[in-house]
């Protein structure tokens, strides 16, 4: 295993965060690989690490003023063993190979998990749509797309939303690929309701994480009701994982963006919920603007000298990073525990680092890592495609009853599969041992190809 680890580290050697999450999976497969010699014999891990084809372009976008700018966009098409690949597009200045080829290869598994025909795949680009005018976040996606659009196909590749890009980017994104190729088809998720979106897209992977939550509790006699949880990030997961706390009688009291976070003892009821949801995905504005309207709330500014974040230092129940990865250190994981936290769900992708993972398990809490608790958003994704093939929509009870099951299957195949090798318990071990075994059956069926 050491070598294999060695061998992708020594490729790529700047690939920090996908490092990161290919040692995760690897490390918790081993007793698959252990039971099944073919595997090995077939280069399974060489195979499955690599992705199937990456695309890197040029983006080139003229600004409010005249000026010209290029970004990098790109599209890391991972496995498609399952199914055409599927996963977001992530706008952010942060973005790099690395990243997304971390964040495809998660989802590869995620995908598996779902059990629906999804391959796994991520792209996006490093443009930063924060403090763009509407006009140059347009013109960007049609330039984005005026390349894309010779890679992807309802049938090839499906991109959805991720970070910086939602619903008005995957409009824009729609528009441009529908006039260059003269089909209206559906080629991404996330789409608007009445141009083909699904309902229950915009909740799903907020409510999902919530519903994984209530699995896990559930295997401890408890519910969400009563519980105090801190909640990362104010974007579109975190504002739906929030809104079905709530509903389940539960009290959220911190929500954050890039600048700081928010604390409102309290706790956050829906007409608080939607002057955030209006401040964040209307007025596009800061999260810090909710202590202005709600005076007992405290605002806390972001410092990154701290080695931790105090977010995590709160008393409370649960905690859902919904933020983005490694916002959870070993540092921030050990306050969660000496707080009183019993249960992570994460909504984000690999929000926790290895060290906070370790922690988590050393302590046996519920511990729902994001590739099985924050499925839901792409679960629906796939019956967005179900739906586009069959050129129907299915109300919202539908969706949402297909949601939960969805959920609770995912929850009930990482018990199984963490019980079956050896690891009661463990949801990280269930989720990678129960995603892998899934696409490597898939991969050996098909050939060398
Ligand atoms: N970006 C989301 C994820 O991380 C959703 C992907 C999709 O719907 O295709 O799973």
């Amino acid at each position: 295993m050491a070598d294999i680890i060695d061998w992708i580290r020594n490729r790529d050697p700047e690939q920090r965060e996908f490092h990161q999450a290919v040692q995760e999976v690897l490390e918790t497969v081993q007793p698959v690989l252990d039971r099944n010699p073919e595997f090995r014999r077939k280069a399974i891990l060489q195979r499955i690490t690599e992705p199937e084809r990456v695309i890197l372009f040029r983006v080139p976008w003229m600004d409010d003023q005249g000026q010209v700018h290029v970004n990098r966009g790109f599209r890391v098409e991972m496995n498609s063993a399952l199914g055409p690949y599927k996963g977001g597009l992530r706008f952010h200045p942060s973005v790099n190979l690395s990243i997304l080829k971390f964040l495809a290869f998660e989802q590869v598994f995620k995908n598996a998990l779902t059990t629906l025909n999804m391959g796994g795949g991520k792209g996006g680009s490093d443009f930063d749509p924060k403090g763009k005018s509407e006009d140059e976040v347009m013109r960007f996606c049609q330039a984005f797309m005026s390349e894309l659009s010779r890679h992807i196909g309802p049938d090839t590749d499906v991109p959805a939303g991720d970070i910086g890009v939602g619903a008005r980017e995957i409009g824009y994104l729609f528009g441009m690929y529908k006039k260059l190729r003269n089909e209206f088809t559906g080629v991404l998720t996330g789409k608007g309701l009445s141009w083909g979106g699904s309902l229950m897209r915009p909740e799903a992977t907020g409510y999902g994480c919530v519903y994984f939550a209530s699995e896990m509790l559930a295997t401890r006699n408890e519910t969400i009701e009563g519980k105090t949880c801190l909640v990362s990030g104010s974007g579109n997961v975190a504002q739906f994982t929030v809104e079905k706390i709530i509903e389940l009688g539960g009290k959220v009291v911190t929500l954050s963006d890039s600048s700081g976070f928010i604390y409102d003892e309290e706790g956050f009821d829906t007409k608080k919920l939607e002057f955030i949801k209006r401040l964040k995905n209307i007025r596009r504005g800061r999260i810090k603007e909710y202590i202005e309207k709600y005076s007992q709330a405290t605002y806390n500014e972001a410092d990154s000298t701290l080695d931790h974040n105090p977010l995590w230092s709160l008393k409370a129940d649960c905690a859902f990073p919904a933020a983005t990865e490694n916002e959870i250190n070993g540092k921030d994981a050990l306050n969660l525990i000496n707080n009183g936290v019993t249960l992570v769900s994460e909504g984000a992708n690999m929000p926790s680092t290895p060290e906070a993972v370790d922690i988590y398990l050393d302590n046996r809490i519920l511990y729902g890592p994001g590739k099985a608790a924050n499925a839901g958003g792409v679960a629906v994704s796939g019956l967005e495609m179900a739906q586009n093939s069959m050129r129907l929509k299915w109300p919202r009870e539908e969706v949402d009853s297909r949601l939960r099951e969805i959920m609770k299957g995912i929850h009930r195949t990482c018990l199984d599969a963490a019980e079956e090798y050896g690891k009661p318990g463990n949801y990280v071990a269930g989720a990678n041992i129960a995603g892998f075994v899934q696409v490597v059956h898939a991969m050996l069926d098909q050939g060398l190809v």
